[in-house]
């Protein structure tokens, strides 16, 4: 059984003197090894790297920062800053002293990784997922928070780390990717304070932006057309406030030469479809194998739906992995929504 935290679950007073008298206790002189979920995307990485850098200004020189499956960054994130202390999955240390947890809502999103969690002496996880299993020592998981670098934020205030521009940029990334650019419904008071600070540590909202939403190669966009012209709108799903959705091949990818973090951002434009409340991207891992991005407007809590399907993430924003053919997958979600209408 999981033990999922509720979506306003809020870390405490203990939980943050935990994590920062473990973090006083360990890092200083053991190896600490960072990891974030497979697949990573600006949150993941940015909370990842911008708490790593926070860790490196404090004097913690024995650091690793990393994520299992292939070990490759998404163009967007290329020029993050603290990307020299990424190793692939194979060469991070087999028994850390530390492990600290980035935008993992489940242990299966550790890949091959997860082994780390029984060998580690202690594991401090950094997370904002409602659907958050509750695994490691020490668990700041608040399912209120817009991403997981205001979690990251806070641990470095309490650990009196100054921002400097490098890890504003990393938290930045993260915080502009999961608020959507500031426009989703947590984009709160607080979410536009911590932009402030960041924004104040002299970084360039405007290039970052360019770099990680509106820059993508031409064999993208001409692959975007291609699965957007697939897209089929179902609009008596979910009862009656409607699907769309959509699929991409391997095949696909290859035919324009584009590599699979670049779908990524198509989920975007299918979200935007009027008619309809879900929106769900089925993308190709392997043969029969398929990463499902699924968003809601709001009549529908795709979280809820993901997590019977063996996945999670937020109330508006989940995704599983999902067997079969995309119509198979496309079937099993329909299934779902009807029991999961907010
Ligand atoms: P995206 O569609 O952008 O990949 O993911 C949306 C949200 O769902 C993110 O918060 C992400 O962490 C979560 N998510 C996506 N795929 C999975 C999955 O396979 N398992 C779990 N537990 N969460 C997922
Ligand atoms: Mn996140």
């Amino acid at each position: 059984m999981t033990e999922a935290v509720a979506a306003s679950a809020t870390p405490t007073a203990a939980d943050w003197s935990a994590a920062v008298s473990t973090i006083r206790e360990l890092a200083p002189t053991g190896r600490v090894l960072l990891i974030c979920h497979v697949n990573p995307d600006g949150d993941a990485l940015g909370s990842m790297l911008g708490f790593a850098l926070g860790l490196r200004r404090l004097g913690v020189t024995r650091l690793q920062a990393t994520f299992a499956g292939e070990f490759e960054i998404p163009e967007p994130y290329a020029g993050l800053p603290g990307l020299d202390l990424l190793v692939p999955e194979e060469q991070a240390w087999r028994d850390p002293d530390l492990l600290l947890i980035f935008d993992v809502a489940a242990e299966s999103r550790l890949g091959g990784l997860v082994d780390r969690l029984a060998a580690a002496r202690a594991t401090v996880v950094l997370d904002h997922h409602a659907s958050n299993t509750g695994f490691g020592t020490v668990k700041l998981v608040d399912g209120a928070a817009a991403a997981t670098s205001v979690v990251a934020e806070g641990l470095l205030q309490r650990l009196d780390v100054p921002l400097d521009v490098e890890i504003a940029e990393c938290l930045y990334v993260a915080l502009a990717t999961d608020t959507g650019s500031f426009r989703f419904d947590m984009t709160t008071p607080q979410v536009h304070e911590m932009a402030a600070r960041l924004i104040a540590t002299g970084l360039r909202p405007g290039d970052i932006s360019r770099r990680i939403f509106d820059s993508r190669p031409f064999g993208a966009m001409k692959l975007f057309a291609d699965v957007l012209g697939r897209a089929q709108l179902d609009p008596t799903a979910a009862a009656g406030h409607g699907m769309v959705w959509t699929y991409a091949t391997l095949e696909d990818l290859a035919r324009h030469g584009q590599r699979p973090y670049v779908l990524d951002a198509l989920i975007d434009p299918v979200r935007c479809v009027a008619e309809v409340d879900v929106s769900m991207v089925v993308k190709e891992l392997a043969d029969g194998v398929w990463a499902v991005s699924m968003r809601s407007k709001g009549a529908v809590d795709v979280s809820a739906v993901a997590v019977a399907l063996g996945g999670g993430g937020h109330r508006l924003a989940a995704g599983f992995t999902g067997h079969g053919s995309p119509g198979d997958v496309a079937v099993a979600v329909r299934d779902k929504l009807d029991n999961h209408l907010i």
